[in-house]
């Protein structure tokens, strides 16, 4: 294929995996499947290999984000970004229309749309393309997220149809339910604090400094307000409609009102509705339509005249609390939840609230018997928001956080700057003993087939096993003895224990559960330090140099191969032949030019991407890192590299260097 041919493919692949993107994500009816679109999208990338003068930056292919650390810079609003008075009631949303129709007498309508309860963001399109995505900010200046909102597929890089030449879009970035359910799961499963709601998620995911990882949570978005200059209308629900056709994903649930009656209705079915949606929302806009007559309105000192939002509440109930229960997590994370009088809260019983932890307990000084109110705010599960001190029984009993494990009776810790107490009797405690069982056994672990919790718990129970390297030394016997286990099944267990033995080292790292170390820590651990020899022995300095391993995880990793008892385990599981290393076959053209070398590579290169001059280090016996140091031996520097990354090589006086110059250094 020579170079005209593949623009010509290109072009066209581009123009159908955008298609596809926006069938997808932003009308939800894919027109082929994932396969097929994979295949485009492989041959897409292909292509822009073999032809780099090719690629472009609006690309399909650029969505993936990339793993250079951004440093937010500011930028001031065009417009400025203001947020909305908020109302509580019907007769406040009765008064803002009173209030409006005093300062006109034209006949005009309101828009009602819901309001999405994520982060905001604005997006400016000139000629057709995403130039810049900022946050609100303080209104006034917000940070440049342009490399993360890329990633977000639902927001279109390149336009379609007939768009003004230059324009800014208003929208709100959220984490649907689901995603943010699968995201709190996977956090707690390395022991970080899950997110309390979708909203914090979605801000927290969207000022990562790590655009790849950006890619991976699943953000979406809904655009509401088109700005600009010659806009192709006046009205704002008919510049929504045009902005669907250019390509960008709007609520299908936004209506026109003519009368506040009609407002009310659209309130009363959304307080409903809006359950059953699969994004949080926490209100309902509601803004008058013309444009011109906005603009004639303007706006207070904090917010504009012509809008108003209304906020549904959240349902609250009244209820006595019973008792504290704690729970003790896979890491020895102590939860305490409040067991309430069971009551009816959004339609389902509530029994339980979660306090959080000690703080939460603290502040609300909490007594048992106490009559409480629970709220179902952005939150999943209820929480204790206030307590009827008009109801406290004067010899009621004050909840105080418990100083010992309640299963296995060690003395609670906690952690600077935490706020969970901890049972550090990692060894010994039941629930962290079965977490931590239950953790290695799982599909992304070991993946033991035919061992489920409820085994886990029986083996448990019975003494078989009290660590994974137990798992290892159970017998046919052991099994079949258990109630309910057939030969069968107990076949199939040990045929799949067996079958582990050949688990790559990333995935044995990641099954032994030590807290931070999860499965992208694991993988660039292995690669990084290739035995668990060498992660054993590391020092803080040397398990830092491996890219993305901050303090944090390192001293994690230093703590836990501290413990004789994790060391005697991991003998024991060396002697079963688990993969304890990374098997490197001979590779062709491997040299040692490079050996000892410690290599950073940043910005975007004409011949190779990043990922193929790490591997071209690694190969020649070099090392990457990711961070600058007097240790560094190069900067290989590439296009668009950070200038703070320049500038610290040039203090360190740290030789920069283009990628011809490191290839002639292994020549
Ligand atoms: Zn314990």
């Amino acid at each position: 294929m020579n170079q005209q041919e593949a623009a010509l493919r290109i072009a066209y692949l581009c123009e159908e995996l955008d298609r596809h993107n926006y069938k997808y994500y932003s009308l939800n009816q894919p027109e082929i499947d994932d396969y097929t679109f994979d295949q485009l999208m492989n041959e897409l990338i292909a292509l822009e290999q073999s032809f780099p003068d090719l690629l472009h930056e609006t690309s399909p292919t650029q969505r993936v984000g990339n793993d250079i650390n951004q440093d937010f810079k500011q930028v001031a609003h065009k417009y400025q970004m203001l947020s909305l008075s908020n109302t509580y009631t019907e007769e406040e949303v009765a008064d803002f229309d009173q209030r409006i129709r005093k300062l006109t007498d034209e006949n005009f309508e309101y828009v009602c749309e819901l309001k999405f309860d994520g982060t905001s963001i604005s997006l400016t399109y000139e000629n057709g393309k995403l130039v810049r995505a900022v946050t609100r900010g303080d209104g006034e200046k917000g940070d440049d997220v342009t490399a993360n909102v890329k990633t977000i597929k639902s927001i279109p890089l390149r336009l379609h149809g007939d768009y003004p030449k230059e324009f800014e879009i208003r929208g709100e970035i959220v984490l649907p339910f689901s995603v943010f359910e699968n995201l709190n799961r996977e956090r707690e499963e390395i022991g970080e604090q899950p997110f309390a709601n979708p909203r914090n998620a979605a801000s927290g995911t969207l000022k990562l400094q790590n655009s790849s990882i950006v890619a991976t949570r699943k953000l979406d978005a809904y655009l509401y307000h088109v700005l600009g200059n010659n806009l192709p209308e006046d009205g704002h629900y008919a510049l929504l409609q045009h902005a669907a056709t250019w390509g960008f994903k709007t609520s299908e649930h936004t209506r026109k009102c003519k009368s506040i009656e009609e407002i009310f209705d659209f309130l009363k079915e959304w307080n409903v509705r809006r359950k059953d949606l699969p994004v949080a929302t926490d209100g309902v806009v509601i803004k008058i339509d013309s444009i011109n007559l906005q603009q004639e309105l303007g706006f207070t000192a904090k917010s504009p005249r012509w809008a108003i939002a209304y906020k549904f509440k959240a349902e609250q109930e009244r209820t006595i609390l019973h008792a504290v229960s704690y729970q003790v997590g896979r890491t020895g994370a102590v939860t305490p939840v409040a067991n309430l009088e069971p009551v009816l809260l959004s339609g389902t019983v509530v029994r339980r609230a979660t306090l959080h932890n000690s703080d939460v307990i603290a502040n609300l000084d909490l007594h048992l018997g106490d009559t409480v109110f629970i709220e179902k705010g952005g939150e999943i599960i209820p929480k204790i928001i206030r307590v009827d001190l008009s109801e406290r029984h004067p010899m009621s009993e004050k909840v105080d956080f418990i100083t010992h494990c309640p299963e296995c009776n060690t003395e609670l810790i906690k952690q600077e700057g935490e706020s969970a107490f901890y049972c550090p009797n990692e060894t010994g405690c039941p629930p962290q003993l079965k977490g931590k069982l239950e953790h290695f056994i799982g599909r992304k672990s070991m993946d033991i087939d035919g061992l489920g919790s409820e085994t886990i718990d029986l083996l448990f129970q019975n003494g078989l096993v009290q660590n994974v390297a137990d798992l290892y030394d159970l017998s046919f016997n052991d099994l079949t003895n258990l109630d309910r286990m057939g030969e069968k099944s107990a076949n199939r267990i040990l045929e799949s224990l067996e079958t582990s033995r050949s688990v790559p080292f990333e995935r044995v790292l990641f099954s032994l559960g030590i807290r931070f170390v999860g499965e992208t820590v694991a993988k660039k651990l292995a690669r990084g330090l290739k035995s668990i020899v060498k992660i054993s022995s590391a020092s803080l300095e040397e398990l830092i140099a491996v890219d993305e391993i901050g303090t944090k995880i390192a001293e994690s990793i230093l703590n836990w191969f501290k413990e004789l008892k994790n060391q005697n385990l991991i003998e024991r599981l060396k002697a079963q032949h688990l993969n304890f290393e990374i098997i490197e076959q001979f590779k062709e053209g491997q040299t040692e030019k490079l050996a000892g070398l410690s290599i950073i590579v940043s910005g975007t290169f004409e011949k190779f991407s990043r990922e193929e001059l790490k591997n071209f280090i690694e190969l020649h016996g070099g090392k990457n890192v990711s961070s600058i140091s007097t240790k560094t031996d190069y900067l290989i520097a590439g296009e668009n590299i950070g200038p703070s990354k320049l500038e610290k090589a040039e203090k360190l006086k740290i030789p920069i260097i283009s990628e011809d110059q490191l290839i002639q250094l292994t020549e």
